[in-house]
């Protein structure tokens, strides 16, 4: 793990500096990102679970805002999607549960993606992928996403090399569609280190209520770490956007990787700059009808 740069001027101590986190355009070598600590944030756990309280509170506010927005415009809301990747233990099913679960789930989408189908497989790898993008006035997550089509297959050659390299371009261009039909798109690594893999993976063997996430799987994918934070390299110099960013957010400390993640929501959803919407009926005349009205009469 290497030292964070110092912070920046104007740096808030009540919350994560996320543009610290956020990638910087040109190569990517994830070997100088941090894997653990609280990188950006001035306070020890009890900070953070408040500083997430906090969040959390306008999450809500602002959420129901943009289902608010959904049901009144209907095709034509907003949305957010949020791409979560990262090695296995890594946390991104404790990242839907702790985060997504301060939403309200009717306006939530969750999506994840496991080795495709045969019948999916007879397809564009894209082809399952647009299907599950949230709807207006909702809120999606991918749990894995249509970036295992180049890591996973990358790193196990599931598809020829030629394709590999084409997807990064059909990536780019899928993005672009998805943020041109309103969807606000941001992408998490969560980023841990091989030590704290090994000791997730044992805590998930040594508790029988665990085993159900673990796979031997997970230890094949384990020998090839080298090959997938290289893969992961290349994944995210190619596929960095200004509006489809990544960020790679230190995954070591839970309480630190729910307080960013619930941060970068937070502020998608605050760039939507949503207001209630405005009643189609007159409330002083519908106030008039209630209080004549006496339905025991
Ligand atoms: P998990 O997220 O631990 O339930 O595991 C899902 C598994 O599905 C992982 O081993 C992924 O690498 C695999 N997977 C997801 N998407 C793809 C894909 N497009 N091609 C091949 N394997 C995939
Ligand atoms: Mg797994």
């Amino acid at each position: 793990m290497s030292t964070a740069p110092a912070p920046r001027a104007g740096w808030d101590s009540g919350r994560v500096d996320l543009s610290s986190l956020r990638l910087r355009p040109g190569p990517v070598d994830l070997a100088s990102h941090p894997t653990s600590g609280s990188p950006w944030f001035d306070g020890d756990k009890a900070a953070g679970k408040e500083a997430l309280a906090t969040v959390a509170a306008e999450l809500s506010d602002l959420q129901e805002r943009l289902v608010a927005t959904g049901r009144s415009h209907g095709a034509g809301a907003p949305s957010v999607l949020l791409v979560l990747q990262g090695m296995d233990t890594s946390g991104k099913g404790g990242t839907v549960r702790k985060v997504f679960g301060l939403l309200d789930p009717q306006g939530v989408r969750v999506a994840s993606f496991g080795a495709p189908t045969p019948d999916e497989l007879t397809h564009d790898f894209l082809w399952r992928v647009a299907p599950r993008l949230p709807g207006p006035g909702q809120v999606g997550v991918f749990d894995r996403s249509h970036y295992e089509d180049v890591l996973v297959a990358r790193v196990r050659s599931l598809a020829p090399p030629e394709e590999i390299e084409r997807r990064y371009g059909a990536i780019n261009d899928f993005e672009a569609g998805v943020r041109a039909g309103g969807t606000r798109l941001v992408k998490v690594l969560l980023h841990i280190s091989p030590d704290e893999q090994r000791s997730r993976l044992l805590a998930r063997l040594d508790d029988p209520a665990k085993h159900w996430k673990f796979s031997p799987a997970d230890i094949d994918d384990r020998a090839l770490w080298a090959d997938y934070q290289r893969a992961y390299e290349v994944a995210l110099e190619r596929t960095h956007r200004e509006d489809a960013p990544w960020y790679v957010v230190p995954a070591g400390s839970k309480w630190y990787r729910n307080l960013v993640v619930a941060q970068l929501l937070r502020d998608e959803l605050r760039a939507l700059d949503l207001s209630w919407p405005s009643a189609s009926f007159d409330p002083d005349e519908q106030r008039r009808r209630l209080t004549e009205q006496d339905p025991l009469a």
